[in-house]
């Protein structure tokens, strides 16, 4: 080989050495590249991971705390739980709650809140209608207070956000109709609620909306029920009390015509002995236990046909006033108190005096039996709704809870046989059930009352006996 292609060959051979070095830093540079873009996928995919990871378990905490929802059927304590979830999920110090009044303006009031700093007056409330309500209705998502005060929000809406920092106003709907506002704010060190806390708050508020409808409707059945069963007890209670007077009255019916004649036959069994004859001190006993008897029946009589049963326009307060003068010394003698508290306002109404006397005269009667030792008399009259109330209230010991479905059943007596017949009671109860109206008893803290409500305006006005 000579010297020039041997120079070549030296040349080409360098150049091939060169080039694959180069290749080689190429390759590496490569390499490199794509180990970075992998070790940022893998980043990339991991942070997706932990992301979907945080995904499930926050769905996993909505369905435990959905459940939990669920399964609670006290109103109460649904909202407290709710509250106590979200607060602690979202790491926030400070919640309430605005649900409707379910009354005929249907505002939404401030029902239940929990956390610290201040909260708005419970006088201040949303009204239901306004441009704020509307649009949260129709975006049906959790919005920032600061939006809303500066897009929506009217001046009381102002006033009662302005309570709640970087706060959350989270609409409640039930069948796309706004039952209520739920705001959360406050969040602990005062970071902003993340998209993650929106998605959590909407999707909990979607819940509790359902969760409350829930809680409200068992509410209302148990309500319901609870009344049912009492109409179904009052119902038999007055039958029995009914068919007891009716029977009573019947068989009163019938001893009143021997009566009659007995007495009569006394008295010409008197005319026939002589003046000093025992036989006229036996007589005249035998004579004081008839009328007593006759005191009885006529009593019994009066459980289903009042006497004297015509209606009038009267002051129910100059009536009990009237009735209470009567007994007034009575009472003053064995220091009973009375006191009296009429509503001045209350209007006449149509009764029988003469019965409607009668029933206070038992009932104030009865309360100064109950108290031998003195006490007080206390007797109110409230105008109501639909009737006017007239309690008398005494110090005495009220009545054993097991006596008390008796106490209107005829000839039912805790007195000495001498001292009462167990009517008064009775006759009041048919009195008052002739009027439409009501007689109850309750055992207060100290003594009884029992309580008369006569309708103001009584549609019924035949009064017709029974019998
Ligand atoms: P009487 O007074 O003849 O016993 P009532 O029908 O008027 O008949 O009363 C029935 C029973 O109710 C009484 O025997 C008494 O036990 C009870 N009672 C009525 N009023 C009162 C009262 N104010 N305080 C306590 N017990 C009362």
């Amino acid at each position: 080989m000579n010297d020039k292609k041997k120079q070549k060959t030296t040349t080409t051979s360098k150049s091939s050495l060169s080039s694959s070095a180069k290749i080689k830093t190429q390759t590496k540079a490569e390499l490199q590249e794509s180990v970075a873009q992998l070790e940022k996928k893998v980043r990339a995919l991991t942070e997706l991971n932990r992301v979907h990871k945080r995904k499930i378990f926050d769905l996993y905490t909505i369905f435990e705390i959905s459940r939990n929802f669920n399964t609670l059927l006290d109103y109460q304590q649904l909202l407290d739980t709710f509250i106590f979830t979200s607060l602690a999920q979202v790491g926030s110090m400070k919640a309430a709650f605005y649900l409707s009044s379910h009354d005929k303006d249907n505002d939404f009031i401030l029902t239940k809140f929990k956390g610290s700093g201040k909260f708005p007056s419970q006088r201040l409330s949303f009204q239901s209608g306004s441009k704020m309500l509307f649009n949260l209705t129709k975006i049906n998502r959790p919005s920032k207070i600061e939006d809303i005060i500066n897009s929506t929000a009217n001046k009381n809406e102002k006033e009662i956000l302005s309570f709640f920092h970087n706060g959350l106003v989270v609409p409640l709907l039930f069948q796309s109709e706004l039952s209520g506002l739920f705001i959360i704010s406050d969040k602990l060190s005062s970071r902003e609620f993340s998209d993650d806390d929106i998605e959590f708050l909407s999707i909990l508020g979607n819940q509790i909306s359902v969760a409350i409808e829930n809680t409200w409707l068992f509410e209302a059945e148990t309500l319901a029920s609870k009344q049912l069963r009492e109409t179904q007890q009052q119902l038999v209670h007055s039958e029995r009390l009914a068919a007891l007077g009716e029977m009573s009255a019947k068989v009163a019916h019938e001893i009143n015509n021997p009566l009659g004649i007995i007495k009569n036959y006394i008295l010409l069994t008197n005319k026939l002995i002589s003046e000093n004859n025992d036989a006229v001190e036996y007589l005249d006993i035998v004579n004081d236990e008839i009328d007593r008897i006759a005191k009885i029946v006529s009593e019994l009589l009066d459980f289903h046909r009042p006497r004297g049963f015509e209606l009038q326009q009267i002051d129910v307060s100059k009536l009990a006033s009237s009735v209470l003068s009567l007994m007034s010394r009575q009472f003053e003698k064995n220091q009973v108190l009375i006191e009296s508290s009429f509503d001045p306002k209350a209007p006449e109404i149509e009764v029988s005096p003469e019965s409607i006397k009668q029933v206070f005269l038992n009932l104030i009667i009865n309360a100064y039996d109950a108290m031998p030792h003195g006490g007080k008399l206390q007797v109110t009259i409230k105008t109501l709704k639909n009737d006017i109330s007239i309690k008398f209230s005494d110090t005495g010991p009220g009545i054993p809870p097991e006596m008390i479905p008796r106490i209107f059943e005829p000839f039912f007596t805790t007195k000495d046989p001498a001292k009462g017949t167990g009517l008064g009671l009775s006759v009041c109860y048919g009195i008052i059930k002739k009027h439409n109206g009501s007689i109850t008893f309750y055992n207060q803290e100290i003594g009884g009352c029992f309580e008369i409500k006569l309708p103001l305006i009584n549609e019924d006005r035949s009064y017709e006996p029974n019998i």
